[in-house]
């Protein structure tokens, strides 16, 4: 099996693994019970751990929530900000290609009265930020825009969008799940208030995730979604995953991987070369070093991973592809249904190698080909 689906999720780093394993053994004290030395053992490792993610962005250590992954950290984030009694605006701005826990959530705060304003995309998946800025208006409380696009790898350029959304007194909340520990970031420099991360997009362990939540400068305000034992300085209440924890701490800090953008060029080089009718969705912006969303003319997305059984790919994005839907993401980039629904995502990881970008080609080389051949 050739696995380039590392958007949807990345196998664990044999060293996070080593990590996390004392914890899930002997090393099995609740972090809350600190009148004992496992219970002290426990909330040591997760306040190292929360040092490992904090310094991955430039923030402070009492500034990150720890959560069971980036849905539950989008969800706090957008509810949390406008369920708090501080603030009274009711619009919100975002973006038609986020991630579906961005744009459910906002959604659901539609229903409960709050104006959300979708922003669209061009071809190549970018935001227009004069049109961004011109949305904000003295009602608005929040921007939420991710980093990088899970589907396509189109990064945002959230720098710029912290700078505008300072200077206006609004907060800024960006999905950065796919950037995190893999792209510079800082929370300082670009502006940041809010940012949700997960472990096991970064070759840690599912179920753990973060919310780095802005304490000075301004100080962000959030209510807690769970009623409990008030972890998580009342922000998630119950008890701290410490194993996935310390694991997703490690990862945070190992390095990316290098040489993962030169293969994916050669990917895209060698699909474009070798088939005709080949398009790289995004192909003109910023994108991540992983991702390659290329659109195959007259072929079934669907249909062709099912020639493929030997390479985990994946078609539209993995979470609604249940729906059988073409992507909502290449819909907002005004990719017509037969060119969204000829599309495959290819994503790249750190263990991933030359040799399986070139048995991946000649994969999907001769799947295509044989499946407009039989079209004909
Ligand atoms: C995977 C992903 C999520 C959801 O993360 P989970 O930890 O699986 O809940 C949210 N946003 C983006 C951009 C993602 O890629």
């Amino acid at each position: 099996m050739i696995y380039l689906d590392h958007n949807a999720t990345t196998p664990l780093d044999p060293r996070v693994l080593d990590a996390m394993m004392p914890f899930l053994t002997d090393r099995f004290g609740n972090a809350a019970s600190r009148h004992h030395s496992l219970g002290c053992d426990a909330a040591t490792a997760t306040e190292t751990a929360r040092q490992q993610v904090a310094s991955t962005i430039g923030a402070d250590p009492r500034e990150i929530v720890w959560t069971s992954g980036a849905t539950e950290s989008d969800n706090l984030a957008l509810q949390g900000v406008v369920n708090s009694p501080v603030y009274r605006k009711r619009h919100l701005i975002t973006v038609a290609t986020e991630h579906r826990a961005v744009l459910d959530t906002c959604e659901a705060l539609e229903h409960r009265g709050v104006a959300v304003t979708y922003l669209p995309v061009d071809a190549h998946g970018r935001l227009d930020l004069g049109q961004l800025a011109d949305a904000i208006t003295d009602q608005t409380l929040l921007v939420s825009v991710m980093h990088a696009n899970n589907e396509t790898g189109v990064i945002h350029p959230i720098g710029e969008i912290g700078g505008i959304c300072r200077e206006r007194g609004v907060l800024f909340h960006t999905d950065a799940t796919q950037s995190f520990a893999k792209q510079p970031i800082d929370v300082h420099s670009m502006h940041i208030d809010l940012l949700s991360a997960s472990g096991h997009k970064i070759h840690g362990p599912k179920g753990v995730g973060l919310l780095y939540l802005r304490r000075r400068d301004p100080r962000v305000r959030c209510q807690g979604l769970l009623y409990g034992g008030g972890h998580e300085r009342g922000l998630r209440s119950g008890t701290l995953n410490v194993p996935s924890i310390v694991g997703m701490g490690l990862a945070a800090t190992l390095p990316h991987g290098s040489g993962i953008g030169a293969l994916r060029d050669r990917l895209e080089r060698g699909l474009l070369s070798r088939l005709p009718g080949v398009e790289v969705n995004g192909l003109s912006a910023d994108r991540l070093a992983t991702t390659a969303n290329v659109s195959f003319a007259d072929v079934d997305g669907a249909t062709l991973m099912k020639r493929m059984p030997d390479l985990a790919v994946s078609s539209s994005s993995a979470c609604t592809s249940a729906l059988l839907q073409p992507s909502y993401v290449l819909g907002a980039m005004g990719c017509d249904e037969d060119r969204a629904r000829g599309s495959i995502r290819f994503s790249l990881g750190r263990f991933t190698t030359a040799e399986e970008i070139e048995l991946a080609l000649d994969t999907v080389v001769e799947a295509v080909t044989e499946l407009r051949a039989a079209d004909d």
